[in-house]
């Protein structure tokens, strides 16, 4: 029998994840494991963890990926986010304090990858086109633009892993007067260095992790002033003097914005945060994940496969408490599908499960039920396959003090510190505050005299 085919769009950490799950059954000696194809539109492996200054196109004229700025510091604990398999310990060699610099993240990410064992599997620079499936043969055709030949390349696949993310597309709103505003008008995808609005007066709009990030960067490294107007309901964190909540933008007369409460406020720039779409414009109709940013999408079994077509998969798809964790959970489980040790159900039985989750996601309350439901959904693949314990329960009551953290000092809770799920280390502290801390490069960072929680010391 000839060896079945996997093609992985996409080398960010869920791809990384899918290729880490087959390296591990490799390791442990599964004999015929399938030949890997993993197609990444940019030069290197990462993901969002590639720091790019460009905006716009990249080099190949193919729409930027990344939505990561300079400055950039983890906004959960990574205790949360530490791959079972791989510790932070182990990484480091040392105890570190609970939320490194976006710099420090990915190098951890990266430490776990043997670059040289990856790179014969990943095709860089190779954006796929388009993917198509043959009901008769069963086969995926996947067609990949090759930047490094200039020629279009095709070819059959048994499985298609999507992993091509969705933070980078961004949903763009329209305000009535925002084509004569007189300052740069810009999307958070575009948004890469908080100096660039020292001393202005900076509007966001939107009220989620980005526009929480982006206005504490921007008053960190010295803007004016910082407004953030909601649509529904206000961040409601105590802001420091300079920051502060209105309610949603009307429409703007030259660079004054005209609220809902009937405010006006004078602007330098407005910073869109918005969110981001899922856009897949490589996919048919029949194949094509239909979903908003949300944590259970409809027609994804296990948030995985897709119902119509379950040898189409998908990570990483989830709204995100959890990340790294999650996407190894669901890569293991994938794995474990295509290796036949686990038989997915008929498509009844599938719809079933899925409504179950579905039902119990439209209940859902505050963000601590959230919370629980993404630990239980996680718990769910974990049971079945041999990736490593981490104790997400654990973790979900870490991501519950992380919010309590938040409200406690939106502008102080990266100096908290937490224990790790997986080895029992606790964290050192920072040394400074957040906001003094200003270089955020892996060498600056691991060169800060980390202060040791001697109240707390290592646990079994
Ligand atoms: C601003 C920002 C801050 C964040 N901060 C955190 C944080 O602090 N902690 C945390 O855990 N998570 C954070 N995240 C979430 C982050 O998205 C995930 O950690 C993680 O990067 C998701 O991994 P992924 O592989 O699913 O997607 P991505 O990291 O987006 O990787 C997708 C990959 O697919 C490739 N690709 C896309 N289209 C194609 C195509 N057509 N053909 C071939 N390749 C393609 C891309 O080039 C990319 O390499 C943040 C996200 C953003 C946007």
């Amino acid at each position: 029998m000839s060896k079945q085919k996997i093609a992985i769009l996409g080398a960010g950490p869920s791809g990384l994840a899918q290729l880490r799950a087959f390296e591990a059954a490799r390791r442990a000696g599964v004999q015929n494991l399938p030949e890997i194809v993993c197609f990444e539109k940019q030069s290197d492996i990462g993901g969002m963890w590639n720091y790019t200054w460009r905006t716009g196109l990249d080099k190949n004229g193919e729409p930027v990926h990344g939505s990561m700025y300079r400055y950039l510091w983890s906004n959960g604990p990574k205790e949360c986010l530490e791959f079972a398999d791989y510790s932070f310990d182990e990484h480091f060699g040392r105890a570190i304090p609970s939320y490194p610099p976006r710099a420090v993240l990915k190098d951890y990410i990266m430490g776990r990858i043997d670059k040289q064992a990856i790179s014969k599997y990943v095709r860089f620079e190779c954006p796929v086109r388009w993917v198509s499936h043959d009901d008769r043969t069963g086969k995926f055709t996947v067609t990949v633009m090759n930047h490094k030949t200039g020629e279009q390349e095709s070819d059959e696949f048994d499985y298609v892993v999507v992993a091509t993310g969705h933070f980078s597309t961004p949903n763009m709103p329209y305000f009535e007067g925002v084509e004569q505003f007189p300052g740069r008008v810009l999307h958070a995808h575009d948004f890469r260095d908080a100096l660039e609005f020292k001393d202005k007066n900076v509007l966001l709009v939107g009220a989620s992790y980005s526009a929480e990030d982006i206005g504490s960067q921007c008053y960190k490294y010295g803007a004016k002033s910082v407004t953030i107007s909601y649509r529904s309901n206000p961040l409601g964190f105590d802001w420091p003097e300079g920051m502060e909540e209105r309610p949603l933008l009307a429409h703007f007369d030259g660079n004054t914005g005209y609220f809902a409460d009937g405010s006006t406020k004078e602007f330098d720039a407005i910073i869109m945060c918005t969110g981001y779409l899922f856009h897949f414009p490589f996919l048919p109709d029949a194949l094509r994940l239909k979903t908003h940013n949300c944590l259970y999408p409809d027609n994804l079994y296990k948030g995985i496969f897709y119902q119509h077509n379950p040898k189409m998969i998908y990570l990483g798809m989830q709204d995100q408490y959890f990340t790294f964790n999650m996407f190894d959970a669901q890569a293991w489980y994938a794995r474990d599908v295509i290796l036949g040790k686990i038989t997915l159900p008929e498509a009844e039985e599938r719809r079933q499960d899925m409504a179950h989750w579905l039902d119990r996601h439209e209940r859902l309350g505050g963000c601590c039920d959230a919370i629980d439901f993404q630990a239980s959904y996680i718990r769910d693949l974990l049971g079945p396959t041999d990736y490593p314990e981490f104790r997400v329960e654990d973790q979900a009551a870490l991501l519950k003090e992380w919010q309590q953290d938040k409200q406690a000092g939106i502008m102080n809770f990266r100096e908290q510190c937490y224990r790790s799920t997986v080895t029992g280390t606790m964290a050192t502290r920072l040394p400074a505050s957040w906001l003094e801390i200003k270089d955020d490069s892996l060498e600056s960072f691991m060169s800060l005299d980390f202060i040791e929680n001697k109240r707390f010391d290592k646990v079994d």
